[in-house]
């Protein structure tokens, strides 16, 4: 009895006008995401299907797990439109699963089905109770709803859906750049951006040799995790140490984060510009450190007219915990390796920061020779979910 996965899409459906396009964004995606197995997909205004191998149905299903723009998927058997046939398919599937109470709908779209929709669920109701011990009907709360989709020439038959990650198709947006550092929030940030369909590259500044390889190998892996929901990520890393080292050497102390982040901002705001980014993405969360009160935000951000997208602006530390947890990155991000905020990070970082002070700090040096350069030096890895890890004497 052949078998095959239905998807139904998330969000996009209340897009009437984009619809033909987040559709074909979701079936790229999916292709792409399945592209080493044997299947093959279709589509309709409503729905995707799958065919597999039954040997595939189990990674299959995982990899569906992964990809946004999906609101539920279930596994249905296909028969042909014959009523013994579907009776007996429909006792197969209801063998198969382990409940006391259920249900069954009938969608006949077939009109020239002879049986309408409740009496043949009815019917159908009833062969199952006569053959299956200990079961009941519940029509309001059933542990299994079957379900059973009478089309010309053939039917679908299937129990309970699986809900998929929903979001928008990644690709449906304009592309934007992720501040990715090796720590909690960041990561999950990405993950929320990419879950609205925005197609993201990962930023990455370090400060050789006051931050270490490691450092940038949890970067890589943390990116790898992110690469679960897009093919392929490229991991842009700058080279930050210079700026840091004359911010830290010509500015007041209590300033120097302050600075090190409207640097950051400047040369997020040219790699956009080269890369065709329209927004930055960072991990920012408001009042959690002295430079994301809204103080510091406020004035950090006076460097770039770009919008910066902060997803876990207003979540508490916990709930970024627990999505981290989620999309297994936080056993990575607690991983101990410095990152060039926390190297160079000072006693008492001001916390009400004003526009006048940064302006005057940021004359004691023409730093921005040096922003050009770090944009024109930086490395680009492109990181893919099952890549090999990197060895260090790489780079
Ligand atoms: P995270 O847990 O993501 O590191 P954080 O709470 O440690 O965040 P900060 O170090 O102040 O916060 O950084 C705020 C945000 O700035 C980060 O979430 C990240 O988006 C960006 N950021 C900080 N350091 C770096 C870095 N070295 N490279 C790229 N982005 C960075
Ligand atoms: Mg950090």
């Amino acid at each position: 009895m052949e078998r095959v996965i239905l998807i139904k899409y998330g969000e996009l459906t209340t897009k009437k006008g984009n619809r033909k396009f987040f559709i074909q964004t979701l079936y790229q995606n999916i292709q792409k995401k399945l592209k080493n197995l044997d299947v093959h997909i279709t589509k309709d205004i409503s729905r995707m299907y799958v065919t597999f191998q039954e040997k595939d149905l189990e990674i299959i299903l995982k990899k569906i797990q992964e990809v946004f723009g999906i609101h539920t998927f279930q596994v249905a058997r296909k028969v042909p439109t014959d009523i013994k046939t579907i009776q007996e398919a429909c006792l197969e599937v209801m063998k198969e699963e382990d409940f006391h109470t259920f249900k069954v709908e009938t969608k006949r779209s077939d009109k020239s089905f002879p049986t309408p929709s409740l009496e043949f669920s009815r019917q159908i109701g009833g062969i199952i109770l006569k053959n299956i011990e200990n079961i009941q009907v519940d029509v309001h709360t059933p542990d299994v709803l079957l379900q059973i989709e009478i089309l010309k020439g053939y039917t679908y038959i299937y129990t309970n859906k699986q809900y998929g990650l929903g979001g928008y198709p990644v690709g449906c947006q304009e592309k934007a750049l992720l501040m990715l550092s090796g720590g909690i929030d960041s990561p999950v940030a990405g993950y929320l951006a990419l879950k609205r369909g925005v197609p993201i590259d990962c930023v990455y500044f370090e400060a050789i040799p006051h931050t270490s390889l490691n450092a940038r190998e949890k970067v890589i892996s943390l990116t790898k995790k992110l690469a679960k929901y897009k093919d392929k990520i490229n991991l842009h890393i700058i080279s930050f140490t210079k700026i840091q080292e004359e911010i830290y050497k010509n500015c007041d102390s209590d300033y120097t984060i302050t600075i090190m982040r409207r640097m950051m901002y400047r040369i997020m705001e040219k790699l956009s510009l080269k890369y065709k980014a329209l927004a930055i993405v960072n991990g920012e969360s408001i009042g959690q450190v002295a430079s994301q009160t809204l103080h510091s935000m406020s004035v950090i951000n006076q460097v770039t007219n770009m919008p910066v997208i902060r997803p876990v602006a207003c979540l508490d530390k916990l709930e970024i915990i627990d999505l981290s947890k989620k999309i297994d990155t936080y056993d990575i991000s607690i991983l101990p390796y410095e990152d060039c905020c926390t190297v160079f990070v000072p006693k008492h970082p001001v916390i009400h920061p004003t526009l006048k002070k940064c302006l005057e700090n940021e004359e004691k040096f023409d730093f921005s020779k040096l922003i050009d350069e770090a944009v024109e030096t930086h490395q680009t890895i492109v990181v893919e979910e099952e890549m090999e890890d990197f060895s260090n004497d790489l780079f």
